[in-house]
């Protein structure tokens, strides 16, 4: 029986990736590690310092230290923030991602928050846009986690914060590396596809489902709950 409803952030409940990705793209080029911004689609779900250490591998044959990996990732959250406010202020929210939330909420299901994003605003952001649907306590976010996804830690730190099991759970993510880590923790995984990637990268990673939009879901939330 189903409990619970994870869902990642980016990409799933804000059209943030065009943004994220050009920051990425901008910043770590500037700091001499050719990025394109394909590539954010692909790392998608890592943690800053994850994403930076793929890159500083490549390139300089060595993980990024804690210190560089600070001032890129500040500067990268500097330059997201100069695109977003360029566009309105901030991310738009994902269209169809409200409809799945209430449904999963007139259900009685949890909702938790599965993010590699440490943006101090962002609980203020849920609120903003999907009042009600997030608390603090069912929230695990890039300050949580050790490992950050692809590593299963932050879907089974979400388990554990919502006192369920596995198999009580389904996970909502748009990233290939996402799909990784939520099926790596045995969770049953809805991937819909509203990147620029190809959905059989989405399929190969473990998904059970597959939707290209958030839309598509909220549409068919109601024949998924029921079997
Ligand atoms: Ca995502």
């Amino acid at each position: 029986m189903v409990r619970a409803f994870l869902f990642d952030m980016d990409g799933v409940l804000f059209d943030s990736m065009p943004g994220h990705a050009f920051a990425w793209a901008k910043v770590m080029t500037e700091y001499g590690l050719p990025m394109k911004e394909v590539d954010a689609f692909e790392n998608e779900g890592r943690t800053g310092i994850g994403t930076i250490s793929i890159f500083t591998q490549r390139y300089w044959g060595r993980d990024a230290t804690e210190e560089e990996a600070k001032e890129l990732y500040r500067r990268k959250t500097i330059v997201f923030n100069e695109y977003m406010a360029a566009r309105g202020g901030e991310a738009p929210e994902m269209a169809g991602a409200g409809e799945v939330l209430n449904k999963v909420r007139a259900r009685g299901l949890m909702r938790v928050l599965v993010t590699g994003s440490a943006q101090q605003s962002l609980l203020t952001r849920l609120e903003k846009h999907y009042p009600g649907h997030f608390t603090p306590e069912l929230m695990v976010t890039g300050d949580d986690v050790r490992y950050g996804k692809p590593n299963p830690e932050p879907y089974l730190m979400a388990l554990k914060k919502a006192g369920i099991s596995a198999d009580e759970a389904i996970v909502v993510e748009n990233a290939p590396l996402g799909v990784r880590a939520a099926v790596a923790a045995g969770i049953r995984t809805i991937a819909v596809n509203t990147g620029p990637l190809d959905p059989q990268l989405l399929l190969d990673e473990g998904a059970s489902l597959l939707f290209p939009s958030m839309q598509a879901l909220a549409d068919n939330l109601d024949s998924i709950l029921q079997l």
